[in-house]
């Protein structure tokens, strides 16, 4: 009998989103068995913009190099040649200066500047590089089931009444993930997301009638608008044809129906919401069209997961730590996940379900302080936005000093470095287990 090899095992991948098609491209670039199980008919991604900071893009490279290829074929930057390291300028949008402000409160810069895609155009990018027969449309995983019998393998269950089999499931279904709830129970705190008492209003303008409102400078480059109880942040995309309007607002009332988390709304409803903003603000808000989509901004930090893998079912991405966009991270923080899970699976001592099993506590073990205080942490730097967070208020050096500290941890790692480490803590774990 040949002696047992990686490729012998068989991984399940719930979910194709951008954290599911970067594990499947990751994973089957470092020959490993991968099936893709997507509910949906085919790949699709809702909303207009996601921006990636250097942490993702390093995370990228690490996955797969055309990950980062793709990413440079689409992404947009800022358009001013001056402006190319900088993330966001931020604006007093609520104080009524007589016009659009002609200069920054502050800017904040980094290393890779504003680096926006527009996600359907990523994914088609991504969906390039997956090799062909990985993905399975229309299965939406229902249960998953465990025979000690068969060879280690589990039996995924999907809604069609379709079954498949794995050795392990790697749950990248998102922010109501059905993996997370048979990992802890559909009962269990974590199983359904809370709302954070924000919803954002998104609109797409085009960058003439922008530039006519605001000027070209904030018109023309990432810009985050602050006020009380409420943030606008707007940067191109199309490569500079439309200017992406999201505008957040905090409300003390619950959220209707947490079964939809996006619904219309008026231009109206806008309008009435940032009543008290400057005049330049509301003017902008008057160039999206009459109707609206709304997005109400749920997380996973009140009732955080207990943990990010039990045996050989893990969870990855939102479904481990969806948190609110307020640091632009989320997605960026599932492709770290991808960039140290798929170091650790594509070991060449992982060979057993045994190994999978001890990899993937690695994984819960050095992932899970990171992702889950990116969840608080969004949620205190949306409200710094809004004027609302303790201590801070509406002082802005203190906002500026806030947001530098906390995208300075997101950023400023060393995404190789963790990979090495959490293959070394591997194998220490192994030779402990005797499985080296
Ligand atoms: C308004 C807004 C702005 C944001 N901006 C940014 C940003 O600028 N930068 C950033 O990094 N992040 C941003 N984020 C966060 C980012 O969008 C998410 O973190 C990211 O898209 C999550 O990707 P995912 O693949 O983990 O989950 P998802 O995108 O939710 O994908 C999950 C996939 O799983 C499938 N699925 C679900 N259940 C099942 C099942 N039972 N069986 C099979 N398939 C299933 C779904 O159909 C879907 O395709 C933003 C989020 C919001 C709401």
């Amino acid at each position: 009998m040949s002696a047992p090899k990686k490729q012998d095992i068989d991984y399940a991948i719930i979910g194709g989103g951008i954290t599911g098609l970067t594990l499947a491209i990751a994973l089957t670039h470092r020959g490993l068995t991968v099936k893709l199980y997507e509910q949906a008919p085919s790949f699709a991604e809702i909303g207009a913009g996601v921006s990636f900071s250097p942490n993702a893009v390093q995370a990228m490279k690490i996955c797969h190099p055309a990950i980062n290829d793709a990413f440079e074929r689409v992404r947009t930057r800022n358009i001013w040649e001056s402006k190319q390291d900088v993330w966001f300028d931020y604006y007093d949008g609520y104080h009524d200066t007589g016009g659009p402000p002609e200069k920054p409160a502050f800017t904040i810069r980094n290393s890779t500047g504003q680096a926006g895609v527009h996600r359907a155009h990523f994914l088609d990018e991504l969906i390039k590089i997956l090799p062909p027969d990985v993905a399975v449309f229309g299965k939406r995983l229902d249960s998953v089931s465990h025979d000690d019998r068969v060879d280690g393998l589990y039996t995924l269950k999907f809604a069609d009444g379709s079954t498949a089999a794995a050795h392990a499931v790697l749950g990248c279904d998102g922010i109501k993930s059905r993996v997370r709830s048979i990992l802890f129970g559909a009962d269990h705190p974590c199983a359904a997301p809370t709302y954070t008492h924000k919803y954002a209003y998104r609109a797409l303008v085009p960058m003439k009638d922008a530039i006519a409102v605001l000027g070209e400078e904030m018109a023309q480059n990432a810009c985050m608008h602050m006020g009380k109880g409420g943030h606008v942040l707007t940067f191109n995309i199309n490569h500079g044809q439309v200017m992406n309007v999201v505008a957040f607002h905090t409300t003390e009332k619950e959220w209707p129906d947490s079964t939809r988390l996006a619904t219309s709304a008026k231009r109206e409803d806008a309008l009435r919401d940032f009543a008290d903003f400057a005049p330049y603000l509301k003017k902008l808000l008057h160039l999206a069209k009459p109707e609206l989509d709304i997005w109400a901004i749920f997380h996973l930090g009140d009732n955080p997961a207990p943990a990010f893998a039990k045996d050989r079912v893990c969870i990855i991405g939102d479904a481990a730590h969806a948190s609110s966009p307020h640091h632009g991270a989320g997605a960026g923080m599932g492709i770290e996940d991808c960039a140290v899970l798929s170091s650790l699976l594509a070991e060449e001592s992982v060979v057993s379900s045994a190994h999978v099993a001890h990899a993937l506590s690695v994984f819960d073990r050095v992932r899970r302080e990171r992702g889950q205080w990116l969840v608080q942490s969004s949620q205190h730097i949306g409200n710094c936005y809004e004027w609302l967070a303790e201590g801070v208020g509406d002082d802005l050096e203190k906002v500026e000093a806030e947001i530098n500290l906390r995208n300075g941890m997101i950023a400023d790692v060393d995404v190789a470095g963790m990979c090495d480490d959490v293959v070394s803590q591997l194998h220490r774990q192994l030779s402990r287990a005797n499985l080296s």
